[in-house]
């Protein structure tokens, strides 16, 4: 029996339950550590302990892949129809209904994103992630090639077998149900879960998975474990391994029998993981990683909207988003007009900061100490390097890890903050007179993950968001994510395209069988 975490909210936005097993989930059983280990998963708007749950080793690895070999070779994989897989994930949709606001509170506990009036939305989106691979469980499949007379060929979509896969804090399951505003609808979505992501199509192209979730934010995760075993997916099918990443990550790595491994968190560590399938069995990896998305703003744009949409590109969700915008290079007609809109905006998510269950709040803490001091590091970078701070540049309060939105002017390209991803609520602003300055600054980068071009001209907008090297761009608006719409990064931002059919794609191998109907030697 694992043991289980439990606690009541009595919170203006959230009242009611909220728990969690804490052990390891393999083989469809809540198991205890071999080795023993536990990790403290603290709240980051207190800087308090929550609860401890158990961490693995390789040895944990090593027994839940055998599990998921086990699943996909009796019970899952090629021997399950498309149609028995959706319906169980639409079974799963129907729990993760049910407990959706529980989900909520979990990741707001875990995570400090604030819990607020448009719980309802954010649950509609959700779904949406649930629904879309649960609509595609049945529906993958090859095709014929036509070749010459007397032969056939046709191909096979199949799964990889036993895939891995390794997620980062900053959206564990479900988020940022914050407030009403039209933005966070953009947001929602793509935040809404980097563990669903990884779970739901990988289960809907028939493999089995074992995962990591951060050690930082593994509650949602575990939480998540229980609909699985009460949906009624065979045991093996999903295996949940907390742990650190130089142990339970390394392991899940440089596993011999992981044919596949999706992985999103840092550059740095995705470097580790690309060194790791060189070095065992060369695993099809997908890296979706950092950035340093650069916004370009033109004296022709909308000024109240892009005002709006700019600030948003940052200041959502702490700056904690692959995608924030945090170089904002504006053209010199706007650049006055645009910047005192700007610290507007970001007096408001200053106003509103504080406990993400108070119901009205907009910015919530960082999610570590760890990432404080690196914010706040960064930010100390940027003033000694002689940028000029127009608002924030400290902390919030006296207690959790809050960090007040931050402007920087004056800033140069080669400048630290300027060229390294943050991942905290820090915006650099630059001015720039042309566009072919403003994209060559904005390619100034070893990263690729978006951007966006705000501009009324239709010609320039299409021109500057093909030049930008950026997997995503977005043209008058920013965040703005569809679970249709395949995403992932240029540069060292990574390689693969999750969302849409592309994450199908990325768990699945084609097979290509040639079929002699009367070709003679
Ligand atoms: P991180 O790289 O430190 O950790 C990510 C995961 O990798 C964690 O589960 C961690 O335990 C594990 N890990 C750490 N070292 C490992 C190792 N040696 N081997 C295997 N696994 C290891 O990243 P983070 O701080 O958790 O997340 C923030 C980063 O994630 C930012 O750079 C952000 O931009 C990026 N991110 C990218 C996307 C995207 O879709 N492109 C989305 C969200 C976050």
């Amino acid at each position: 029996m694992s043991n289980v975490f439990t606690l009541s909210l009595n919170t203006p936005a959230y009242k009611g339950t909220v728990s969690c097993k804490t052990d390891l989930y393999i083989n469809g059983q809540w198991v205890k550590p071999a080795e023993g280990g536990a990790i403290d998963v603290v709240n980051p708007a207190t800087g308090k302990l929550i609860t401890s749950v158990s961490a693995g080793t390789s040895k944990d690895v090593d027994i839940a892949v055998e599990a998921a070999q086990k699943a996909y070779q009796t019970s899952w994989g090629l021997k399950v129809p498309g149609t028995v897989r959706a319906e169980l994930l639409f079974k799963l949709i129907a729990l993760f209904d049910d407990n959706a606001e529980e989900f909520a509170a979990l990741e707001a506990l875990n995570c400090g994103k604030p819990y607020g009036s448009a719980k309802q939305f954010d649950i509609a989106l959700c779904r949406s992630t649930l629904k879309y691979y649960a609509g595609w469980a049945d529906k993958t499949h090859g095709e014929t090639v036509e070749t010459e007379e007397n032969k056939l060929v046709y191909t096979r979509r199949e799964p990889y077998g036993v895939v891995g896969a390794i997620t980062p804090w900053n959206a564990p399951l479900v988020l940022d149900i914050s407030s009403s505003r039209r933005w966070s609808m953009y947001l929602t979505l793509r935040l809404q879960g980097l563990f669903l992501l990884k779970i739901i199509p990988a289960l809907a192209t028939g493999n089995t998975i074992v995962i990591k979730p951060s050690e930082i934010t593994p509650l949602t995760a575990l939480r998540f474990a229980d609909l699985i075993a009460q949906a009624g997916f065979p045991p093996g099918v999903v295996n949940i391994v907390n742990g650190y990443g130089n142990t339970v990550g390394e392991a899940i790595a440089h596993h011999p029998e992981i044919r596949k491994l999706s992985f999103t968190g840092s550059a740095l560590t995705g470097r580790k993981i690309q060194e790791a399938s060189a070095k065992t069995n060369l695993k099809a990896v997908n890296l979706e990683l950092g950035g340093k998305s650069p916004s370009i703003i033109f004296d022709d744009a909308n000024l109240e909207q892009t005002v709006k949409w700019a600030s948003a590109g940052i200041f959502a969700n702490m700056g904690q988003i692959c995608t924030a915008g945090s170089r904002i290079f504006v053209q010199e007609g706007i650049y006055d007009a645009f910047l005192k809109g700007f610290i507007a905006e970001s007096q408001v998510f200053e106003a509103q900061t504080g406990d993400p269950f108070s119901g009205n709040t907009l910015h919530g803490p960082q999610i570590s100490q760890t990432q404080f001091d690196r914010v706040m590091s960064y930010i100390d970078s940027g003033k000694s390097d002689g940028a000029t701070v127009q608002i924030g540049g400290e902390r919030h309060g006296t207690e959790g890890y809050f960090i007040k939105p931050t402007i920087f002017t004056d800033c140069k390209p080669e400048m630290k903050m300027v060229q390294e991803e943050i991942f905290g609520p820090v915006a650099a602003v630059i001015k720039f007179k042309t566009e072919e300055e403003a994209i060559r600054m904005a390619n100034n980068t070893t990263y690729g993950l978006a951007c966006g071009v705000f501009t009324e001209n239709g010609s320039r907008a299409l021109r500057v968001a093909h030049a930008l090297e950026a997997g995503t761009a977005w043209v008058n608006c920013y965040n703005s994510f569809d679970i249709k719409v395949p995403f992932g990064g240029y540069k060292m931002s990574g390689f693969g395209r999750e969302y849409g059919k592309a994450s199908l794609e990325l768990y699945t191998q084609v097979k290509a069988v040639h079929i002699n109907i009367g070709m003679k030697l």
